[in-house]
């Protein structure tokens, strides 16, 4: 069985088909399809031809192309991997001097790609609305720029403009995955105010390290959110709600611990890579 990860290699699809007529093969979507450009899609058909199966995040993420046959395993983390150790179990962890806000203030954080989709200019505002109610609240929002994003550079440059010098909002790019984990550690609350997602991994990281996490309710955000027991989770325009849901778990520590224990036990259960790799096993199982 070969597996096929995103649209970017689908295209090998049908010179695999021809050279190993035998093999099976699965096209890995991580992608949510469900409002995907009719010409798009139709793209992507032309190289299904040859595809076995596909395995999608949700299944309605396979609607659109409901004649292929389709198998739903959600992503996972990997527990053993620098962003998601114990900072002692990590040979070069990141330099507490090198922390660019305070430790002893409120901190929230969104881990997330300059994308309008993670809606960073939403979680600018919430961040106002918040700092308001909360004295000393700070804000980082962690993001990579991936070669494949072209976006990525304006939407930060709009994002820097719009934060206008706050010393309380700190952009910050490029972290190793040593840092992303501490900062996701390090967190009171995490974000995650998409408008659209996949499955949103950064949910599980957080979760995995016992921060609560504010999320809206799109993609694969409440799979892995539990409304009010590991975190909250409001509509993707609702700045208010999650003001307020932030608000609410930065005032008490009571309740982070409650939600942060019940996050981890639902990473543990559900979204460590153990039950991917029993997903694919029944997946090989089933496509040979
Ligand atoms: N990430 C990172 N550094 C950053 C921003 C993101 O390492 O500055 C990682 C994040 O920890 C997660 C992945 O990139 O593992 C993003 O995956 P997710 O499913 O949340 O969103 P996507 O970017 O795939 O839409």
């Amino acid at each position: 069985m070969a597996v096929l990860h995103d649209p970017q290699t689908l295209g090998m699809a049908p010179t695999l088909a021809e050279r190993f007529p035998e093999l099976a093969l699965v096209w890995r979507c991580h992608i949510d399809l469900t409002d995907a450009a009719p010409s798009a899609l139709e793209f992507v058909r032309s190289y299904l031809e040859t595809v076995d199966r596909m395995v999608v995040t949700l299944p309605e993420y396979a609607d659109p192309l409901g004649d292929v046959p389709a198998t739903v395993v959600p992503p996972a983390i990997d527990p053993l991997t620098a962003k998601n150790r114990p900072p002692s179990a990590l040979s070069d962890p990141p330099d507490a001097a090198d922390r660019p806000f305070d430790p002893d203030r409120p901190l929230v954080v969104q881990v997330s790609r300059f994308d309008p989709w993670k809606d960073p200019l939403g979680v600018l505002e919430v961040h106002r609305r918040v700092a308001d109610r909360v004295p000393g609240a700070q804000l980082v929002l962690a993001g990579a720029m991936p070669d494949d994003d072209p976006e990525g550079e304006a939407v930060y440059r709009e994002v820097a403009a719009a934060a206008d010098d706050d010393p309380d909002v700190h952009l910050l790019t490029d972290l190793p995955d040593a840092g992303i984990n501490a900062l996701q550690r390090h967190a009171d609350v995490v974000l995650q105010k998409s408008l659209r997602e996949g499955f949103a991994l950064t949910v599980s990281e957080a979760l995995w390290k016992e921060t609560p996490v504010v999320g809206t309710t799109v993609g694969g955000i409440p799979l892995q959110v539990d409304d009010g027991e590991s975190g909250f989770l409001e509509a993707p325009d609702d700045l208010e709600a999650v003001a307020d849901d932030v608000v609410d778990l930065l005032e008490s520590p009571s309740r982070r611990g409650r939600f942060g224990e019940r996050g981890r036990e639902t990473v543990r259960e559900r979204f460590l890579t153990p039950r991917l790799l029993a997903d694919h096993l029944e997946l090989i199982a089933t496509a040979s």
